[in-house]
């Protein structure tokens, strides 16, 4: 008995090293690091001539920017891209750049879809945010986003961060900041060159004053290390001059979301070439946004190396098209092919791809 008993014990002691070996091996094995495939994506869903951005960070962070027009298509394609493509089992943050239905329409139904935890606007108004006082069916047709299912909901102002979760060991902080909401703008980050009064803003010209939401929108910048992301709504010219007027409160970015879709009362010159940057991202319809001056502006502002469409523009000024490998749709019948970005985990690179046509093409951070 005592030596079996003395037996069992070496064989305790043994296995008890083993499991040790073992566990020092899993957690080995278990530590996280940058090559564990934690990355930061981003993708342009295709919401016909509407927006729809999602977000998810290293950490597992996702974050909407606008839900497309309601029906069944547009939440429907945003679902589609959420759980399929991202694998997102819940939506964490919905923000919604401003009242208009191509930004918040399709946002009750994605709730009914997939969960939303916070969501964040510029405030739900009782009647037309455009001041159109014809439109009374406005209440109705705001019913359905303001009854929606959340767990949160919150007025976004200039300066706040909204991201939660801390990035992954080994990987560079990712922040969301909004640097604009109803005209007003987030002060340059502290010590930051931005905080410099920018020396282009000399010769810049006013356009009329806009009266309708979409001067309203929320901008937000995207920061994970050296890579940068804008993405303005549908804002328009003169809100465009005030946020990088007379001070640069943004700086340089990487990626633009072009404004409203590349209408010609968006996109003045000073933001683009302010902003300054590699790659622009427009979310267009066949027939909507890709303007003429929005796209001359594009192309002559010297740090952007590629224009990526979500649609080709299918009217008569079919000169005002990218590349052809540069768009997700290119015929009428479109297949609601997305935009997919992805930056390294060192954010010193990323890759923009469509991954119906098989492009792919890699850029470095700024
Ligand atoms: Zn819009």
């Amino acid at each position: 008995m005592r030596f079996l008993f003395s037996c069992s014990k070496a064989a305790v002691l043994l296995s008890s090293a083993a499991i040790l070996v073992l566990l020092a091996a899993v957690s080995l094995k278990a530590a996280p690091s940058p090559a564990d495939g934690k990355k930061l994506s981003i993708y342009w869903v295709d919401v016909e001539g509407g927006a729809a951005t999602l977000i998810v960070t290293p950490a597992g962070e996702s974050v909407l920017i606008d839900t497309g027009m309601p029906g069944v298509r547009n939440p429907g394609r945003i679902h589609r891209v959420a759980r399929e493509v991202a694998g997102l089992g819940k939506i964490d943050h919905l923000i919604v750049t401003h009242m208009h239905l191509d930004h918040f329409g399709g946002a009750a139904e994605v709730a009914q879809l997939i969960p939303i935890g916070h969501v964040h606007d510029n405030g739900i108004p009782d009647q037309d945010p455009d001041g159109n006082a014809n439109n009374r069916s406005f209440p109705l047709t705001i019913k359905p986003y303001r009854e929606m299912k959340a767990e949160r909901r919150s007025i976004l102002r200039p300066g706040d961060e909204l991201l939660e979760r801390k990035a992954p060991p080994g990987m560079p902080k990712v922040s969301l900041r909004c640097v604009a909401a109803k005209q007003k703008f987030a002060p340059p980050k502290a010590g930051a060159a931005r905080s410099k009064p920018n020396p282009g803003c000399d010769n810049v010209e006013a356009k009329p004053v806009d009266t309708s939401d979409n001067a309203n929108s929320i901008a937000l910048v995207l920061e994970f290390g050296s890579f940068q992301f804008f993405v303005g709504g549908d804002m328009t010219w003169n809100v465009e001059a005030g946020l990088v007027c007379p001070l640069d409160r943004v700086g340089q970015v990487d990626v633009f979301q072009v404004n409203h879709h590349g209408l010609d009362v968006s996109n003045n010159p000073i933001l683009v070439r302010t902003l300054a940057p590699t790659v622009a991202v427009m979310s267009n319809g066949i027939s909507k946004g890709c303007g003429p001056e929005s796209f001359k502006t594009l192309k002559s502002t010297p740090s952007i190396k590629a224009i990526y469409q979500i649609h080709k523009n299918l009217r008569r000024d079919s000169e005002n098209n990218t590349l052809a490998e540069h768009i997700a749709n290119p015929a009428e019948q479109c297949a609601a092919n997305h935009i997919e970005l992805s930056v390294s985990a060192d954010s010193k690179s990323y890759t923009v791809s469509i991954p119906a046509t098989k492009h792919s093409a890699s850029y470095a951070s700024q």
